[in-house]
C-alpha cells in the first residue's frame, strides 16, 4: 500500500481547500470502499482528507416539504429515520438491500454514491482496465462479464454501477448539493452520473476539488406508493445483478406518474424513460407494464454471457410494478 498523508478536515470550507491544494488528495467517508481500493492499489491517493467529523449529519424537512439529508449521514441511521420509511420506502428498502449492518454504520451517504464499480478488473492491478488505467484496454468484455453492463455501454468499458441507494434517489429525483473552490451548486442526481463513453475513467460529473454535503429529495405527489427490488445471486451481502426502483401513481385505473430506475445494468442508475413514457396515460395491467420494459430493453446490447439480464429485468420490473398497482388501487 502507498504511502499516505491523513487530515482532518475543519469544515466544508476547509475541505475543499485541502482537495485543491493535493489534486492526488480524496475525501475520506466511513472507508469502507476507499480503504479497501487502497489496499489492492486501485486507488493511490498521497492524502486522505477526512470528512466525518464535518456538520453534516442532519436529516431534516425543508419548507417546501422536501428532506434534506446530510452527506455524513450514515447508510443506517438513513434507512431507518421514520420519515424516510413512511414517505421514501423505496429509499429505505435500497439502503438495507446494500452491504451489510457493520457497513452501513460505517458508511455515509456521501461515500455510497460515490463508491466505485466492482469489476473483477478494475480491482485487479495484474489486469488492463480501462477505467484505473485509460488507453490500457478492457478485458471485461471478452472475459468475465455475467454481471456487467447490457445498456449504454461503450466499447471502453461495460462495467455497472455498484450503488442501491444511487438508483432509489434517481427514482426519486433527488438534487445534490455540492461545494467546491468557485461556490455551491445544485445538480439533479440524473446529471450526475456518467456513461462509460471514451473517458470511462470518469464515473461522475463532479470535480475533483467538489465535495458533496448533501441530497434533497422532493416531496412525492400524493397518493404516490413507491418500492425497491434487487436480484441477487445472494440472499444478502451481494451486489445487484438487476434492480428497480419504482415509484408509481393511479388514479381511475390509468397511470398517472410512473418512475422506473434500473440498477446493475449500466455505468450509472439507469433511468427508464422510454417506459415511463409509454405508461402515462394507460389503464393499469400487467401485459402493459411488459411492453413497456420491453420498449425500454430494446436498446439492451447484452454481451456473451448477461443476456440473461433481459428477461431478469422484463420480469422484475413487470411484477413490481403490478404489485404497486395493486397496493394503489387497494389503498
Ligand atoms: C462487502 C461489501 C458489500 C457491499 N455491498 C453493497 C451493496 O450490495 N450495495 C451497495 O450499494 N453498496 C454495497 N457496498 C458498498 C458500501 O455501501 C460502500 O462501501 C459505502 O457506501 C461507501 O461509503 P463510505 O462512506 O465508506 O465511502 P468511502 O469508502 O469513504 O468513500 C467512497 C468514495 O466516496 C468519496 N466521498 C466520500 N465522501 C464524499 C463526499 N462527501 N463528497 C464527495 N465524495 C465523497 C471518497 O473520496 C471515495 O472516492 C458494499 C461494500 C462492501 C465492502
Ligand atoms: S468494464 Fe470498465 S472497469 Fe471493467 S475492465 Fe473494462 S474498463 Fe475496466
Amino acid at each position: 500500500m502507498k504511502m499516505f498523508a491523513y487530515d482532518v478536515a475543519t469544515d466544508v470550507d476547509d475541505a475543499v481547500s485541502r482537495l485543491v491544494a493535493d489534486p492526488d488528495s480524496a475525501l475520506l467517508g466511513g472507508g469502507t470502499n476507499l480503504v479497501d481500493l487502497m489496499k489492492l492499489g486501485a486507488a493511490q491517493p498521497s492524502t486522505l482528507i477526512d470528512v466525518t467529523r464535518l456538520p453534516l449529519g442532519e436529516i431534516d424537512i425543508l419548507t417546501d416539504g422536501s428532506l434534506r439529508v446530510g452527506a455524513g449521514v450514515s447508510n443506517s441511521d438513513l434507512a431507518v429515520h421514520p420519515v424516510v420509511r413512511a414517505r421514501y420506502p423505496v429509499l429505505s428498502q435500497a439502503v438495507l438491500a446494500g452491504a451489510s449492518g457493520q457497513l452501513r454504520n460505517m458508511a455515509t451517504v456521501g461515500g455510497n454514491l460515490f463508491q466505485r464499480t466492482r469489476c473483477v478488473y478494475f480491482m485487479d492491478m495484474s489486469k488492463p482496465c480501462n477505467k484505473r488505467d485509460p488507453g490500457s484496454g478492457c478485458p471485461a468484455i471478452e472475459g468475465e462479464h455475467r454481471n456487467l453492463a447490457i445498456l449504454g455501454a461503450s466499447e471502453h468499458c461495460v462495467a455497472t454501477h455498484p450503488s442501491d441507494m444511487a438508483v432509489a434517489l434517481t427514482a426519486l429525483d433527488a438534487v445534490v448539493d455540492i461545494t467546491g473552490p468557485r461556490g455551491s451548486h445544485k445538480m439533479p442526481i440524473g446529471d450526475l452520473y456518467r456513461l462509460p463513453g471514451d473517458d470511462p475513467d470518469l464515473d461522475t460529473n463532479i470535480g475533483h476539488d467538489e465535495i458533496v454535503t448533501g441530497i434533497e429529495i422532493p416531496a412525492l405527489p400524493r397518493g404516490s406508493v413507491s418500492t425497491y427490488r434487487k436480484v441477487r445471486d445472494r440472499a444478502s451481502y451481494a451486489f445487484a445483478l438487476a434492480s428497480v426502483a419504482a415509484v408509481i401513481n393511479v388514479e381511475d385505473g390509468q397511470v398517472t406518474e410512473a418512475r422506473i430506475a434500473l440498477g446493475g445494468v449500466a455505468h450509472k442508475p439507469w433511468r427508464a424513460i422510454t417506459a415511463e413514457g409509454d405508461l402515462l396515460g394507460r389503464s393499469v395491467d400487467h401485459g402493459a407494464f411488459r411492453e413497456a420494459i420491453d420498449l425500454e430493453l430494446r436498446g439492451a446490447r447484452p454481451l456473451r454471457d448477461n443476456g440473461f439480464k433481459i428477461p431478469l429485468v422484463r420480469n422484475l420490473v413487470t411484477e413490481t410494478l403490478t404489485e404497486l398497482a395493486e397496493r394503489r388501487t387497494e389503498q
